[in-house]
């Protein structure tokens, strides 16, 4: 019997997911969504399409007909321009300078050092220059301020605030403002212009107390933690309105990273997390010659253990913290009850952008905004496609005089325009890994880093595992202010056109719906 998309591999175009409940789930690349099946199906899928019995082809053939399984995905992304799903922003590198001597502030390929010297008037003038000339369809622009540490150039920073409200009147366009901040400093004013400004403001915190003392300690040896936390409280006094988001950099385990979030929710201060891994040298890391699955509790911490003995791939210098994935699925074991009804917690933006997508129909047109809607602005005035390759000239896109000269298709290159990425079951919600994480590991923008793959792989199955597990209530919750929150750079997302969610037909045997 031939089937519609009777050509699809298990791998490529749909996922089996194996849940250590017994659950069986398919993931569908075409559309990003998940169903539950029988593990006989399921069993099927795997060997590929032409396996399944007649029973499971009719039921296949009447799921297509009706949208529930589709490629809608492909159609849109073909459909789609570099300017759509994000609104155009801009990051500005107001200075070079630093308060903290964070330990892992060494990493090859990150911005450290790259910045030299302050933010001054002649630049802003450009930066507004350039909005003027590239101000998208949505009539939203997004500042993102960024250091160093940028409210040591305060002053500038205001003159860029007050300017957009003159900007504003004159053009209609908006501003959405964010800061990335250790918040150690608070120069005067600030605290009202987050106010004024409903600002988001993303802060540097690693976990509790002992994790933040050790991680991120001031230039001088002196902890950071008690005068972290007491800004956060004043900006959270300043305005309910003001977000604020703790960006966590996971180095190592000595504090459990379900501890350190615990921690910092206790506080109900943060509205947002964000969770990358650190980057420690390669030797420590033995990534490349151990696969993580899906699998759950004493399996993912044998997996740490094991990668951290394990060897490295000596060409690479620096790579992801060994620990780093076992922690994400440990905590990914109790993240839901980490919601609750007294505590602003809202959630870890990368996880419920991730459920967003698989939920709602929605799709990532590219991996993040870089050198299509994202740009860097640094006190030299060249401007970059990527905020980690200031300095790196050959990445420059043009600067603040000419506006934007450099051929930039490499990064506007869609993951079914690539080799790799378009054989990749999470294509359409990776949308093609960070280009300049894949140029520290591969030397190439567009050669996806291997690590970098198999933590995009990770979260979509454990955001899959955990919609099936925890049920409506969790594939519920609000997720609408998102979409200003720029998630993953401002990976640009874009509903997929795929037909609604429905209940599936109550006499299917192989087919049932996971949340
Ligand atoms: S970067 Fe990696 S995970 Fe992302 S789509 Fe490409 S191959 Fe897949
Ligand atoms: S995702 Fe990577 S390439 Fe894109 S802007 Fe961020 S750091 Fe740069």
């Amino acid at each position: 019997m031939t089937i519609p998309h009777g050509d699809w591999l298990h791998g490529e175009d749909y996922r089996i997911l194996e849940l250590p409940d017994g659950k069986v789930l398919l993931f569908i690349t075409g559309n990003n969504r998940v169903l539950g099946v029988s593990p006989q199906l399921g069993g099927h899928l795997r060997e590929g399409l032409h396996t399944l019995t007649p029973d499971e082809s009719k039921e296949w053939c009447r799921l297509v007909e009706q949208g529930v399984i589709s490629d809608s995905n492909r159609h849109r992304l073909a459909s789609s321009t570099f300017s759509d799903g994000a609104n155009l922003a801009i990051n500005v590198n107001l200075t070079a300078l630093c308060n903290l001597g964070c330990t892992y502030c060494f990493a090859d390929g990150g911005d450290y050092g790259r910045i030299k010297g302050k933010m001054g008037s002649q630049t802003v003038g450009y930066i507004f220059d350039f909005i003027r000339e590239h101000v998208t369809d949505t009539r939203a622009v997004r500042f993102e301020f960024f250091g160093g540490e940028p409210l040591l150039n305060f002053d500038c920073m205001k003159q860029i605030c007050d300017d957009s409200d003159a900007f504003r009147r004159e053009s209609g366009v908006e501003f959405i403002y964010r800061i990335s901040t250790n918040l150690t400093v608070m120069p005067d004013g600030v605290l009202d212009l987050f106010a004024q400004k409903k600002f988001i403001v993303s802060v540097s915190i690693d976990g509790g107390r002992e994790t933040q003392e050790h991680n991120r300690p001031t230039k001088g040896g002196g902890g950071s933690f008690d005068k972290v936390i007491a800004n956060c409280r004043r900006v959270r006094e300043a305005g309910d309105d003001i977000t604020l988001v703790a960006r966590m950099t996971v180095v190592g385990d000595r504090v459990p990273l379900v501890d350190n979030v615990r921690e910092l929710i206790a506080y109900n201060l943060f509205d947002y997390f964000q969770i990358y891994p650190g980057v420690v040298p390669a030797s420590h890391n033995g990534i490349f010659s151990t696969v993580i699955t899906i699998g759950r509790g004493a399996t993912a911490r044998n997996a740490g253990a094991q990668m951290r003995k394990t060897g490295s791939d000596s060409s690479r210098k620096n790579t992801v913290d060994p620990s780093f994935y076992a922690q994400v699925v440990e905590l990914f074991e109790i993240y839901p009850t980490l919601f609750s009804s007294g505590n602003r917690f809202r959630g870890v933006l990368e996880y419920e952008r991730f459920a967003e997508m698989i939920v709602h129909g929605k799709m990532a047109l590219s991996y993040c905004s870089g050198g299509r809607n994202y740009y860097t602005f640094s006190p030299d005035d060249s401007i970059m496609p990527c905020h980690r390759l200031v300095g790196e000239t050959e990445f420059q896109g043009g600067s603040g005089k000419g506006g934007l000269t450099a051929d930039l298709s490499a990064w506007r290159l869609s993951v079914d325009e690539h080799p790799t990425c378009s054989k990749c079951w999470i294509r359409y919600v990776c949308g093609g890994g960070c280009k300049q994480e894949n140029y520290v590991a591969t030397g190439s923008l567009t050669t996806p880093n291997a690590e970098m793959c198999k933590s995009q792989i990770l979260l979509v199955e454990q955001v899959a595992r955990m919609l099936s597990e925890r049920g409506r209530s969790y594939a519920n919750r609000n997720r609408v202010p998102l979409e200003d929150l720029f998630v993953s750079c401002g990976r640009p997302v874009v509903m997929n056109l795929r037909q609604p969610d429905a209940t599936l037909p109550g006499d299917l045997h192989h087919f049932y719906s996971p949340y």
